[in-house]
C-alpha cells in the first residue's frame, strides 16, 4: 500500500483487459480511494459488478466521470473522441483525463475538441498487454515493470503530468515522456508492423490446403505458435490501430515489404553467404538491443 492515495477518485471508461488490470492494480496500491466504472455493453457492467473490481458501475460514461479527479479512458482507440463528447461536461473542475490507447495522435485530435478548460488532458500508453480481452482478462502485476509513454500536449501542466507519471509508477511501471507524433512512429515498428504481420502469417497458413488445419499447431514447436500469439488479439482493437496510425503503417509495411523483397531474391538465388551475413546482421542488431534494454 502506499501511504496516501494520488487521486481520491478514479473513473474507467471501458474496463476490458486494461481497464481491469487498472482497477486490480490501483487497488492493490492503494493509489485511489475508490473506482468508479461503465463500458459499452450491459453485459460487461453486469460482470464488472459481479467481479466486484470497482466500487461503483455506473449505466452511462458522463455518471461515471462525475466526482472523479483521474479518469481513464480504456476503449477502442476509434471510440475515445466519442466518449470524450459524452463526459466533457460532466468531469470535475482540475480533473486528470488520460487514456490508455495504443495510438497517441489520432486520440489528441479526436479528444482534445470535447474536454473544457480546467481540465487536465494527459494522454498515455501502458506497453503491456496480453492477447486477452473483456474485464476477466486483468490482473494486478500486468503493468509491473513495463513502461507507460506518456504524450502530454505542449502547453500540458507539469504538475498534472507528474501526478500522473507518480500514479503509473505506484503500479510498478516505468514512465516516459515523448511526443504524440514520436510515440506512433515508435509503436508502428515495434507493435503495429509485427501484429500485422502476425495476421497475415496465420492467413498464409490458413491457406496453404496441403498442410491441415491441425498440422500447423502439432508440428510448429515454439516458433510459429509464439510468433502468432499475437493473432489472437480483439479484432476491433488493431482495426482501429491500424486506422488511426495508417500513415506510418504504410511507411512502415512499404520499408518492410521492400526488406522482404531483398530476401526473397537471395533466397532465389541460393546465396548462402549473403543469407548468413543477413541473419548475423540481425542477430547483432537484436544483442545491441537487448545490451540496451538492460542499460535503461
Ligand atoms: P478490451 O479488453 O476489448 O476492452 C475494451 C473495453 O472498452 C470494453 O469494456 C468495452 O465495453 C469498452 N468500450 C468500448 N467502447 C466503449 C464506449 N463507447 N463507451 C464505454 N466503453 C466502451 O480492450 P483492451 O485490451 O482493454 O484495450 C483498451 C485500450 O487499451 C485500447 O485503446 C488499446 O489500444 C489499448 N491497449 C491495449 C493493450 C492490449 O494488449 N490489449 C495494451 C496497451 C494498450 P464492452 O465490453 O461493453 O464492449
Amino acid at each position: 500500500m502506499s501511504a496516501a492515495p494520488i487521486f481520491e477518485r478514479l473513473a474507467l471508461i471501458g474496463v476490458g483487459l486494461i481497464g481491469s488490470s487498472i482497477a486490480h492494480a490501483a487497488r492493490a496500491a492503494g493509489v485511489v480511494r475508490a473506482i468508479a466504472a461503465s463500458a459499452r455493453s450491459g453485459a460487461t457492467r453486469r460482470r464488472v459488478a459481479e467481479l466486484g473490481i470497482v466500487d461503483q458501475v455506473s449505466e452511462t460514461n458522463a455518471a461515471a466521470v462525475a466526482g472523479a479527479d483521474l479518469v481513464i479512458v480504456c476503449v477502442p482507440v476509434g471510440q475515445c473522441g466519442a466518449v470524450a463528447a459524452e463526459i466533457g461536461a460532466h468531469l470535475k473542475p482540475g480533473a486528470t483525463v488520460s487514456d490508455v490507447g495504443s495510438v497517441k495522435g489520432s486520440v489528441l485530435k479526436d479528444m482534445t475538441p470535447h474536454l473544457p478548460a480546467g481540465v487536465h488532458f494527459v494522454p498515455a500508453h501502458p506497453v503491456a498487454g496480453t492477447e486477452h480481452s473483456g474485464p476477466d482478462a486483468g490482473f494486478a502485476e500486468l503493468f509491473v515493470n513495463r513502461w507507460c509513454i506518456l504524450t502530454p500536449p505542449e502547453n500540458a501542466d507539469p504538475q498534472a503530468v507528474e501526478r500522473l507519471a507518480a500514479f503509473w509508477r505506484a503500479l510498478g511501471t516505468n514512465v516516459d515522456t515523448m511526443s504524440a507524433e514520436h510515440h506512433d512512429l515508435v509503436l508502428a515498428i515495434t507493435s503495429h508492423v509485427p501484429h500485422l504481420i502476425a495476421y497475415s502469417i496465420v492467413g498464409t497458413a490458413d491457406d496453404l490446403e496441403t498442410v491441415t488445419r491441425s498440422e500447423v499447431m502439432k508440428f510448429s514447436a515454439g516458433g510459429f505458435r509464439d510468433f502468432t500469439r499475437i493473432a489472437s488479439s480483439h479484432p476491433e482493437m488493431w482495426r482501429d490501430i491500424c486506422i488511426a496510425n495508417r500513415d506510418r503503417l504504410l511507411e512502415e509495411i512499404d520499408r518492410y515489404s521492400k526488406n522482404l523483397g531483398s530476401m526473397r531474391k537471395i533466397v532465389g538465388a541460393a546465396d548462402s553467404a549473403a543469407l548468413e551475413k543477413l541473419f548475423a546482421e540481425a542477430r547483432a542488431a537484436r544483442q545491441r538491443w537487448l545490451d540496451g534494454e538492460f542499460e535503461s
